[in-house]
């Protein structure tokens, strides 16, 4: 999710900054063309095509780190021919450099920039050295500081979309996603995936007889014991209530059952009431199996559930199609 904001963010920024350039520039080709300036119109020809044809690379290949590269030698590039006319360009780099990459990467690429462009002979006979060190130096500080902060907000913006403040589980929101990204997955790779409904039994009385913080409480506990016994390709969603969903990938077959009822056991055995008492839960299971959809996935694990709540509680049941026998609760 992170990555995806980011990205969204690298790339939004790239096109706006590249209509900026492509507007700031056309015009001095056409003026160079009419003053017969021909060598001149031709660069600010080649940067505008080069500028479009590196955002369409970047909104292609999703591949922001080649573009920084390239951008960074490419202002040398341009230096180099054209002197000193051209330095100006620098500071608009290591800008968007920074939009870029990573702060640290592009904190390492700028000053190697800044250093090589000092070094070219010549350059700073008409420009002070100590001004174009400073300058650049004062931008890059401003820009590292900003891109980290921004990289922080992006990462606590994906964490609180995706979610529940309760439990700190997954949310509705990154199921949707995660369901969808499954169902694709195990079509290409025609791997195994299970989808688990979880819902806590007679959790009203919880609520009824301990009050709705203790009821809090529990489903708080539910999700730290749950996490704490899956694997960390193992996710666990809170679907709304007291009601949670796992979605486990690449679990062998005949594993299947005891891992559901070793995990059944376990949070019988830790979650309890302040009273002492378990609090257990029943399980929905569906494997997934060719053509399953989100809504054909969820409606068997569903009726799953309706059977296990049917069985008496405290037992998990898997979907008929997925192959399975019902496990009899112990
Ligand atoms: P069953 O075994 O059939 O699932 O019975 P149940 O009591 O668990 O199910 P029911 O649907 O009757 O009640 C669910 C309860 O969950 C009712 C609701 O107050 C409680 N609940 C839902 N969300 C929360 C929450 O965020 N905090 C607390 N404390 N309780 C919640
Ligand atoms: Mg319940
Ligand atoms: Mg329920």
């Amino acid at each position: 999710m992170f990555k995806q904001l980011q990205e969204k963010h690298q790339l939004s920024f790239l096109l706006i900054l590249s209509i900026v350039s492509v507007f700031g520039i056309t015009p001095f080709i056409i003026i160079r063309f009419i003053e017969n300036n021909i060598v001149a119109a031709l660069i600010d020809l080649a940067i505008v095509s080069g500028i479009l044809t590196l955002v369409g690379y970047a909104h292609y290949t999703k591949k922001p780190r080649v573009i920084a590269l390239l951008v960074n030698i490419g202002v040398i590039a341009i230096i180099i021919t054209n002197g000193i006319n051209s330095m100006l360009w620098v500071y608009p780099v290591v800008a968007v450099t920074f939009f870029l990459v990573k702060p640290i990467e592009a904190l390492i690429l700028t000053l190697s920039n800044v250093a090589i462009i000092a070094s070219i002979p010549n350059l700073f006979d008409v420009m002070p050295l100590n001004s174009y060190f400073t300058t650049n130096l004062m931008l890059a500080a401003c820009a590292f500081v900003y891109a980290s902060f921004g990289n922080k907000q992006l990462a606590l913006l994906a964490e609180l979309n995706s979610t529940d403040p309760l439990t700190g589980a997954l949310n509705r929101r990154a199921l949707n996603d995660d369901t969808l990204a499954a169902i694709s997955r195990a079509e290409r790779y025609n791997s195994t995936y299970l989808l688990a409904l979880l819902d806590l039994d007679f959790f009203k009385k919880v609520n009824d007889e301990f009050g709705h913080a203790e009821g809090d409480r529990v489903l708080k506990q539910l999700v730290s014991i749950t996490n704490s016994h899956i694997r960390e390709s193992d996710k666990l969603y809170r679907f709304g209530g007291e009601e949670f969903v796992l979605i486990i990938p690449e679990i062998p077959p005949k594993e299947q059952v005891s891992f559901i009822n070793k995990l059944r056991e376990t949070i019988k055995n830790e979650l309890k009431t302040p009273a002492g008492n378990s609090v257990t839960v029943s399980f929905g299971v569906a494997a997934w199996v060719p053509g399953t959809t989100v809504a054909s996935w969820f409606k068997r694990a569903d009726d799953a559930m309706y059977q296990a709540k049917e069985q008496g509680r405290d037992c998990a049941v898997f979907s008929k199609d997925s192959n399975f026998e019902i496990s009899k609760p112990n």
